[in-house]
């Protein structure tokens, strides 16, 4: 028992550190993160949007060269016009004339449509990479700042993780999962300190046996309150 103590203790060092190291880093790797996914949203819009341009300019270009066939087919229909020898060739050509006045005027009602469209894509994409531009250069300052602030503490999280890796090894599972429940519920660790005979984690006053309990530091005791493991750090209020 006074072993499996001794190595909370330790544990709750390392994880009282590693918190700290976590608050340096701030809210750093999550806006670092976040801006990520906002770059990655423009992006996949604007190749969305870019492709719907493409096959837009695609198949302008096919209505174009209908249009100039159809306009080619009305001004041989009008000149037949005047060669015509009976009513019935006359009636024939204008039933023509007017399908292809319906043809050219749909292709070109599809043209405009389809160049509006085109026009608020631009809008969209040139909007997207002004965002992009504007995101681009804040994520580099935070990603160099979270750089700088990692390479101070880098080394030593690195050497808490590994100490902290072999030490849970060694620990009772049972009082170990507690523990991390425990830590998982809150900021920090699993254990806290008796401050002032109370709990250092919710702070309510303990009994009188209690607190001459932790003092001893033999033995694992909950928080009667909140659970959370107890120890004291030899700090004479
Ligand atoms: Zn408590």
């Amino acid at each position: 028992m006074k072993e499996t103590l001794n190595q909370l203790i330790e544990l709750q060092e390392i994880d009282c550190r590693l918190y700290e190291i976590n608050e340096l880093k701030g809210d750093l790797p999550e806006k670092v993160l976040d801006q990520e996914n906002e770059l990655n949203v423009y992006k996949n819009e604007n190749e969305t949007k870019d492709a719907r341009v493409q096959e837009i300019e695609h198949t302008s270009r096919k209505h174009n060269a209908e249009v100039e066939d159809f306009n080619v087919k009305l001004t041989k229909y009008k000149d037949q016009l005047y060669l015509v020898t009976s009513n019935k060739e006359y009636d024939a050509l204008n039933t023509e004339i007017d399908s292809m006045k319906k043809a050219i005027s749909e292709s070109e009602t599809i043209i405009l449509t389809e160049e509006e469209e085109k026009n608020t894509l631009n809008e969209a994409i040139k909007s997207n990479s002004n965002k992009i531009e504007t995101v681009t250069l804040t994520l580099e300052e935070d990603k160099s700042e979270l750089k700088t602030a990692l390479s101070k503490t880098q080394a030593e999280e690195k050497k808490l993780i590994k100490n902290r890796t072999g030490l849970v090894k060694g620990i009772d599972s049972r009082y170990l999962s507690t523990y991390e429940r425990l830590m998982g519920a809150r900021d920090g660790a699993g254990m806290v300190s008796m401050t002032k005979s109370a709990c250092g984690s919710c702070y309510t006053k303990l009994p009188p046996q209690m607190i001459i309990e932790v003092k001893e530091n033999s033995k694992i005791i909950s928080c009667p309150s909140c659970s959370i493991f107890l120890f004291w750090d030899g700090i004479e209020e």
